[in-house]
């Protein structure tokens, strides 16, 4: 077996691990590098799509292979000399863009292997992305680009050609999903339905198993792939959160594999212990019910355990949670998948907007325009509501008009200083509404500071690390995600391989 980690080898994401033998290939997640890509790009300068893959290309923010997408390569773009890996399929840990967001460059016969839930979120993901012709999110269907010149330099949408989609093999049943994966609410074009597997019905050169682990998005899988040797892939995962027995079981089950590749987001930073989601519910009840007037809750969006959590402190304290158009169509978009009616007890946030989405007023406005709230019915009655909201969407709470209540950040530490001048932006905000802030504030310096407890990471603790691989015990560690892949040698030793970005290792 030949393990080649050509990206995420010693940063926080942009994973792709490529496993190879007797001509057989998979990729373990194919993420987007956050880190390099913002060596060039911030958030008003980006690659320009309609030279398909040229920039990322050039830039070295993908890898140089011969795997793309061919109606992404504009026509001076050679990349046939460069190596043709076989690719299975692409075997996605979850629905975090560092861990899929480069999945739509790949070339469109290549399978994708996720569970139901993070297939669902993806595709909502797609169907929910801002409209132009940006590609990065292209999953599993897409709009085939065409040269829109004899030279084919330049790439546009091919307008009369509906939108193709890859095959999807899921982890475990999932009978409605169908329906929903070759459904366009992004417009009158159709999507061409393509087969839907479930693992093991699919040849994938190696026996591929699935296990759920906990993280903070649904849908997180860790994977076992058996060829003439086993190697298990955690992706991300943690043990302290709702799901945590889940990953449990999953180290059980890892426990006779050859390599663990693991993440290792935690392993080099200064950590305090673990807070965990109950803490973060108990900590946020208590701000909540001394509350006087509106409180918002500012989380990741696609943290639904977080969501959850809020959902059962608003049940709690009397108030109602209303949540973005967004935020539904993703519970939608789960619903899909279990039969869950997420949306039940939670209110929308009617918008003041010119025109809506698609998707809105096919999915979310059809199926729960009786959920929908107005700002104005929040304004008349603040003390009753609990807003899911976040620094994106300050200006619509103008509509609003806050008068004091309680802001609480529920969500990762800012790194670098683009986003130290977000804190700084969002806290302006919030001081014009005058509300009392929790979970962060910021210093006479202008820098922002977090404050403990009302925020459980995704990542599993370095000192849960060690007892983890402990226990699976394999014979060799390959360390991934993590800024510190050095901490793994410094404690496993020999058995641990350590590999840089598009080195090879062969066992
Ligand atoms: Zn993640």
């Amino acid at each position: 077996m030949k393990i080649t980690v050509y990206d995420g080898a010693d940063t926080i994401g942009g994973t792709k691990i490529h496993v190879e033998e007797k001509g057989n290939g998979l990729f373990l997640d194919f993420g987007m590098n956050f880190a390099r890509y913002s060596l060039y790009y911030e958030e008003f300068i980006s690659e320009r799509s309609a030279r398909g893959i040229h920039d990322l290309w050039h830039l070295g923010l993908i890898p140089k292979l011969n795997i793309y997408r061919k109606d992404l390569i504009p026509r001076d773009l050679d990349t046939s000399s460069y190596p043709k890996l076989p690719v299975n399929a692409v075997l996605i840990s979850h629905a975090h863009l560092d861990h899929v967001g480069n999945v739509a460059l790949l070339d469109g016969s290549i399978p994708l292997v996720g569970s139901p839930t993070t297939i669902a979120i993806i595709k909502a993901l797609n169907d929910t992305a801002a409209g132009g012709s940006h590609f990065g999110m292209e999953i599993p269907y897409y709009k085939v680009r065409k040269n829109r010149d004899e030279e084919g330099h330049i790439l546009e949408a091919d307008r009369n050609s509906h939108y193709p989609s890859r095959k999807v093999i899921l982890t475990g049943k999932a009978e409605q999903l169908n329906e929903f994966l070759f459904y366009s609410p992004k417009s009158k074009k159709k999507i061409i339905p393509n087969e839907v597997k479930t693992l093991g019905e699919e040849e994938l050169g190696f026996e591929v198993k699935a296990f759920p682990v906990d993280h903070s998005i649904y849908g997180a899988t860790a994977h076992v792939v058996e060829g003439d040797v086993s190697l298990a892939y955690t992706g991300d995962f943690r043990l302290h959160g709702k799901n945590g027995n889940e990953t449990k079981k999953f180290i059980r089950e890892a426990g006779n594999v050859s390599i663990l590749i693991t993440e290792g987001t935690r392993v080099g930073r200064e950590e305090h212990e673990n807070v965990s989601e109950e803490e973060v519910y108990e900590n946020a009840l208590e701000i909540v019910e001394g509350a006087k007037g509106l409180v918002v809750a500012d989380f990741s969006a696609r943290n639904f355990e977080r969501l959850e959590t809020f959902e059962k402190i608003a049940r709690e304290a009397g108030r109602e949670l209303v949540i973005t158009a967004k935020d539904a169509y993703f519970l939608h978009a789960l619903k899909m998948v279990d039969g869950a009616d997420r949306l039940e007890n939670v209110r929308i946030y009617g918008n003041f907007k010119a025109t809506r989405q698609r998707w809105e007023t096919l999915v979310v406005w059809e199926n729960y325009g009786d959920r929908y709230i107005s700002p104005f019915e929040i304004r008349a009655n603040q003390e009753n509501y609990i807003l899911c909201f976040s620094f994106y969407d300050m200006p619509h709470l103008l509509d609003v008009m806050p008068h004091g209540g309680v802001y609480i950040y529920s969500s990762s530490e800012a790194f670098g200083e683009e986003q130290e001048f977000s804190f700084l932006r969002l806290w302006n905000w919030l001081r014009y509404f005058g509300f009392e802030v929790h979970g962060f504030k910021v210093d006479e310096h202008g820098k922002p500071v977090f404050e403990r407890g009302l925020h459980a990471s995704g990542h599993v603790s370095r000192e849960e690390l060690v007892r983890v691989i402990d226990e699976i015990d394999p014979d060799y560690i390959i360390p991934v995600h993590t800024e510190n892949p050095m901490w793994f040698k410094e404690n496993w030793g020999e058995k641990t391989v350590v590999l840089k970005n598009g080195e090879r290792w062969e066992i």
